[in-house]
């Protein structure tokens, strides 16, 4: 089996040597385990939080542990009464090609349902973020205007289409022509804007200014930087920002990318913003009404989704470094076996 540990913890943008690739015999189950052959594995930016020693929401990776990470598997052997052989399974096996479990926090997938990627991409996770923070945190409203950056990204890509499905003028920002034009062509965003093509933070803001005339009264916000910058001043009186990632500042570049707080601060007071950050695991018991309002639209084609695949377990950590820098387009996955 192959299994990826943090060997050593970046410094600014993580590099290949920060992963140790450990390669070793199969592992049995004992009783109550199962082996689970993975499929796909999930590569999402807060991993990139858990290579850091810094205090956050979740305790870091351990330097020699294994990298944490959401996977799709199949049952090969199984001690476990509730799990059998070729059961198709979601867990967090982490960045190996195989795992042993108990079934604690294992679900079973239904590959008829559809395809069982989509329970790390548009039915998992980024998904359930995309309708938590525009549903729970921003509260859209029919007619509203919203803006959504990495606008085709894991979960900006749903977060546009379900405010686009609610009826709202959605705007998007994404970086480079071809991400602006699957999101205008294909996602349904009125208006993609590049921020590639942006020189700094005022120059999108008075592109926003055009595209929304009336302003924003819900951000999205999943990158900071200079997209931040140029929403701000953009925002609606009583508009509402939900602070779901930051991910332009996470290897900590662009840091000159950003508004002095006073000015941020007197921004919010006077248009009388709300912000508000949010964690997706603190509304997992919601799940299931993001799954029966989602599910059908995915099925139907109404909610549309990309992924973005790179083969090979041992390529992730180059594929994860990529993906910090834009380099995905669409859900970020790893094919780890076959189907
Ligand atoms: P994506 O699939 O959107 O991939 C990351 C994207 O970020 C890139 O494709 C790129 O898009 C964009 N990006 C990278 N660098 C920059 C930059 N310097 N400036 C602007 N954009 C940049 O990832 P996810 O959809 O999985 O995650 C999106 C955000 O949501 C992240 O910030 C993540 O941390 C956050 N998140 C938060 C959760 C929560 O519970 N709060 C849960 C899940 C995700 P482009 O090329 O278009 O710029």
């Amino acid at each position: 089996m192959l299994q990826i540990r943090l060997a050593s913890r970046p410094d600014g943008r993580p590099t290949p040597q920060n992963f140790d690739l450990d390669r070793g015999p199969l592992p049995q189950p004992g009783d109550g385990e199962m082996l689970v052959r993975v499929i796909w594995l999930s590569l999402d930016p807060y991993m990139r939080g858990r290579m850091s020693a810094a205090k956050s929401y979740a305790d870091p990776v351990e330097i020699g542990d294994v990298m944490e990470g959401a996977a799709v598997g199949e049952v090969v052997t199984s001690k476990n009464p509730d799990f059998a052989e070729g059961d198709v399974v979601t867990g967090r096996f982490g960045w190996v090609s195989h795992a042993i479990s108990d079934g604690t926090q294992v679900q079973k997938l239904d590959p008829a349902q559809a395809p069982v990627s989509t329970a790390l991409g548009v039915l998992g996770m980024p998904g359930m973020t995309a309708w938590t923070g525009l549903n729970r945190i921003i509260g859209i409203k029919k007619g509203e205007t919203v803006l959504i950056s990495a606008a085709t990204g894991a979960v900006g890509a749903v977060a546009g289409q379900i405010a686009k499905a609610q009826g709202c003028r959605v705007i998007g920002v994404a970086g480079g022509p071809e991400k602006c034009a699957y999101a205008e062509q294909e996602l349904g965003y009125d208006v993609c804007l590049d921020h590639k093509a942006a020189q700094d933070g005022e120059t999108l803001a008075k592109q926003i200014a055009e595209a929304a005339p009336d302003g924003i009264d819900g951000y999205f916000e999943n990158v900071g930087g200079k997209t931040l910058m140029g929403v701000l001043p953009n925002m609606a009186v009583h508009g509402r920002i939900a602070i779901c990632g930051m991910i332009s500042w996470y290897n900590g570049a662009n840091m000159d990318q950003t508004m002095p707080l006073p000015k941020a601060w007197s921004t919010i007071l006077t248009n009388r913003l709300k912000v508000e950050g949010f964690l997706v695991p603190d509304h997992w018991q919601h799940y299931p009404e993001f799954v029966s309002e989602a599910a059908p639209m995915v099925q139907d084609g109404r909610i549309k989704y990309r992924e973005d695949v790179t083969e090979g377990l041992e390529n992730a950590p180059e594929a994860f470094i990529d993906m910090l820098e834009g380099g995905n387009f669409g859900k970020k996955l790893i094919r780890v076996g076959a189907d």
